[in-house]
């Protein structure tokens, strides 16, 4: 297996650390709100490169922390009059229904920043003990970049650019800094905000300490990927190797992996540009397996350009694997026989090179444009092949097949039916018009009916309101 590493430029041969073992590292969402299309794409990507190393027979450690404390959540919390607490465990528990939506498999471990404060100040210490880290004189602890020869190794960036860069760029509050390369470790409370004690200052972790700690206490030391968004290359992930190197003394990941940007009308969608739809906004006109076909019908490190044409035409593909396995799933019902037909043992031939095409294209860096050509190709042959007359062991053969490689994508087949908006408002008025008509059997009826699809009513001054639960 290739992997284009981010580290080296090149696509490179995968040799894990331990035969049989993959240890990954993907950083997870900040949590303020819920997720958009952009933070899905990281998700749906890894997790496909996850499952396909399962798929392979890797046993993969998968990590992935969601950042839950934050300048962001801070200023949430505050607008809504909630502690900072409040505003993460919601958008948590919002981010993991989507990401169930999505048939993104939940993390080996989700670990949280605020209950692993413990590690990044022992980190920290460490940090300071080798000279890497320094505190100044209002308690802020910064990485000393200058102590870190490798620095900007992932991003090609040198220091000499860099330092030119800031020459002339002054920012207040951080006149503590021997450098303007020093990044933040840790840094003083702020009034209102949620607190730790330290030998240093009552405060926080800056954002990237967070993510050496957790791999190392789950993962350890040297891991095998590290990955996330290309956004993330510098200067997350640059601090990320220079606090982990520097306090571990070893190489931290062999291999990083980013994705590119998920744009709309080519700009990178993001929420500070307010130019996002949310999932849970996708979710209520799509399948959200539609918004996954979608994802990966371009390879990750291409620029994906966000359209509703681009999901209508997911959406049809999708179908016609879907439409094509559960012809499979009834044809298997009425066929007989295990015993492949001489004919059937070439077309068996033929599946088994398409597969392989597949598997070369997922082999080349994870390409699942090419996949899912393989995959369109494997229908058409199931499609123009299984028959009524066909063998049982043909038709299982086949329907196995699109099963396995499917499952790699993360796509089920067999339909989830998606209640769709209208059908909802529709079935809201039959129940009222019910109970106008003074039959409350019937609008409890439907009022349950709903329930069971998973739709909450509410009568309200202003009518009746409804929400997925
Ligand atoms: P954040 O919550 O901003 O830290 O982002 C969480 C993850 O989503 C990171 O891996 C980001 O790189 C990734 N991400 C954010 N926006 C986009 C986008 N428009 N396209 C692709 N990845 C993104
Ligand atoms: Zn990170």
């Amino acid at each position: 297996m290739k992997i284009y590493n981010t580290l080296t430029r090149r696509k490179e041969e995968f040799v894990p650390l331990e035969p049989g073992k993959v240890k990954m590292y993907v950083c997870g969402p900040t949590v303020y709100n819920f997720i958009h299309i952009g933070n899905a794409r990281p998700m749906i990507v890894f997790d496909t490169v996850r499952r396909y190393f399962e798929y392979k027979g890797y046993q993969v450690d998968y990590v992935s922390n969601f950042t839950d404390v934050d300048d962001k959540i801070i200023k949430k919390a505050i607008e809504e009059g909630v502690d900072a607490d409040t505003i993460s465990k919601r958008y948590i528990a919002e981010c993991k229904k989507d990401m169930e939506g999505m048939n993104v498999l939940p993390a080996t471990r989700h670990p949280l920043a605020t209950e692993e404060i413990c590690g990044m100040l022992e980190m920290i210490q460490t940090l300071i003990d080798k000279g890497h880290a320094y505190v100044a004189e209002d308690g802020t602890v910064y990485f000393r970049v200058k102590s870190f020869k490798d620095y900007g190794k992932l991003s090609h960036k040198n220091l000499e650019d860099l330092q030119s860069g800031f020459r002339e760029i002054k920012v207040t509050g951080e006149e503590g800094k021997e450098d303007p390369n020093d990044f933040v470790l840790w840094k003083p409370k702020k009034e209102g905000e949620p607190f730790w004690e330290s030998p240093w200052c009552n405060g926080r972790p800056g954002w990237h300490i967070e993510c050496s700690v957790m791999a190392k206490k789950y993962l350890g030391d040297q891991i095998d990927i590290h990955a996330g968004g290309e956004d993330l290359i510098f200067p997350h992930h640059e601090n990320e190797i220079a606090q982990s190197e520097s306090a571990n003394e070893k190489p931290f990941a062999t291999y990083w992996m980013h994705n590119a940007f998920l744009n709309i009308d080519n700009r990178k969608m993001s929420k500070s540009l307010g130019n996002f739809f949310t999932v849970r906004e996708i979710s209520e006109k799509y399948d959200l397996q539609v918004l996954r076909f979608f994802m990966l019908s371009a390879h990750y490190r291409s620029p994906l350009n966000f359209s509703a044409e681009l999901m209508e035409a997911s959406k049809n593909g999708l179908e016609r694997i879907l439409t094509a396995a559960q012809r499979l799933r009834e044809l298997e019902k009425k066929t007989a026989g295990e015993a492949l037909s001489k004919e059937e043992t070439e077309l068996a031939q033929q599946l088994q090179a398409l597969t392989e095409k597949y598997e070369g294209a997922m082999d080349d860096d994870f390409n699942t444009a090419d996949a899912i050509s393989a995959l369109f190709e494997i229908v058409k042959l199931a499609n123009s092949t299984a028959l009524e007359s066909s063998s049982h062991g043909y038709v299982k053969l086949l329907m196995d097949r699109v099963e396995e490689l499917c499952q790699v994508l993360g796509i089920l087949t067999e339909r989830k039916e998606q209640v769709l908006d209208e059908e909802i408002e529709k079935m809201i008025q039959e129940r009222q018009a019910a109970r106008k008509a003074k039959n409350f059997a019937l609008a409890d009826e439907i009022r349950n009916k709903l329930l069971e699809m998973g739709i909450v009513l509410e009568d309200t001054r202003e009518g009746v309101k409804w929400k997925r639960a």
